[in-house]
């Protein structure tokens, strides 16, 4: 929510929207108008679907890289998490590289043969599986900035490489931005690297907290979607006009004074908490950060992958979180979860969590 909750504009057109109706299974002018709006906005897409959820997105992803390649296996990295559809739910085997195993109970062994795991930020990696598979890998996922296991901010060098890889064997780069999306920019992570995906994903703040996903790309790649395409796909509540509208007013004051504020306010919450922390006790934690995004964390180590996230993480995390609860201050209850600075943050916010701090 990155206007916060209840912002009053979104809330004044939803109920608006409300009275004509909430649910038509079919097409309908707000859908139209932040397809328009949006795409008008993003140069590197022509077309827009509009799903319920950031799983669905990735899931009509997965099918739509498919249908376009012929191809059958996807490219995931340990590190990034994509959604709750089974052929996502898989974590690296103990084997070869590229190996894979189901991390869900209820997801088979077989769903998981199509899935390649791989290691975030090493190149090399990614050239080997690619090279143990030739012609079979239909697309390769990446959240650009992961952050579902803290934040693990990759490089520009390796995203343009991976751009290259893709390119050099026919392989759809697939940009996971449901949380980076019009967060870290209203372009999220394409806008910030200039690395164009052939296909991009997007949730949570693209429905101004109502259940939405999308997933966009150029039309030769979005023609292949039904009805068009043979590439099946629909969805009964999909496109709703409250989640489009409330979706549309909630872009549509996302403008450049607009994030340059919201940065503003991060770096001011930034430098409160990093002074509490240094303070009190927690002077091995700093914060890593990213726009509006940060995370809590005791190293003072470049972490681009999980395996540099200090063990026992959420041994001390847990001291630090009832603290915090103690004075009325509600982390996430996760270590590996991050934190987001909405523009509802403002200054009478901030005195108040500096009071809460140090008292
Ligand atoms: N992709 C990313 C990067 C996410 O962070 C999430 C959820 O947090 C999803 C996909 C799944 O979205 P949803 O929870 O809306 O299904």
């Amino acid at each position: 929510l990155i206007l916060g909750h209840q912002n009053s504009l979104v809330k004044e057109k939803v109920i608006a929207a409300m009275d004509n109706g909430w649910s038509y299974g079919a097409c309908e002018k707000y859908s139209l108008e932040l397809a328009e709006f949006i795409v008008s906005k993003l140069k590197f897409v022509d077309q827009i679907r509009f799903v319920n959820s950031g799983t669905e997105a990735v899931m009509s992803a997965i099918r739509l890289a498919r249908g376009y390649t012929g191809k059958s296996k996807i490219i995931k990295f340990d590190g990034c998490y994509h959604g709750h559809m089974d052929s996502m739910l898989i974590k690296a085997g103990s084997g070869l590289a590229g190996t894979s195993t189901s991390s869900s109970a209820g997801v088979t062994d077989k769903t998981g043969e199509d899935t390649l795991i791989c290691e975030l930020g090493d190149l090399q990696k990614v050239a080997d599986i690619i090279k143990a598979h030739p012609n079979q890998i239909a697309a390769l996922f990446i959240e650009p900035l992961p952050a579902n296991n803290g934040i693990l901010i990759q490089g520009q060098e390796y995203l343009e490489g991976l751009r290259k890889l893709c390119d050099e064997n026919d392989i759809l780069l697939v940009f996971d931005e449901v949380i980076s999306g019009f967060r870290v920019s209203f372009g999220g992570m394409v806008e910030k690297t200039g690395v164009i995906p052939d296909i991009v994903t997007y949730g949570k703040i693209i429905g101004g907290g109502f259940p939405v996903g999308a997933l966009a790309a150029k039309k030769e790649i979005m023609e292949c979607l039904a009805p068009l395409g043979d590439v099946y796909q629909a969805g009964t509540l999909s496109a709703n006009p409250v989640a489009m509208i409330a979706g549309l007013t909630n872009l549509q004051q996302l403008n450049d004074n607009f994030y340059q504020d919201l940065h503003t306010k991060s770096q001011n919450y930034y430098s409160l908490l990093n002074d509490w922390l240094q303070q009190n006790g927690f002077n091995d934690y700093r914060l890593i950060t990213y726009e509006s995004l940060f995370w809590l964390v005791p190293s003072d180590k470049e972490i681009i992958k999980p395996s540099l996230i200090p063990e026992n993480l959420m041994i001390r995390f847990d001291q630090l979180f009832k603290i915090f609860l103690e004075k009325g201050i509600y982390l996430s209850p996760n270590a590996y979860e991050i934190g987001f600075v909405s523009s509802a943050h403002d200054e009478k916010v901030l005195e108040d969590l500096k009071s809460r701090l140090w008292n």
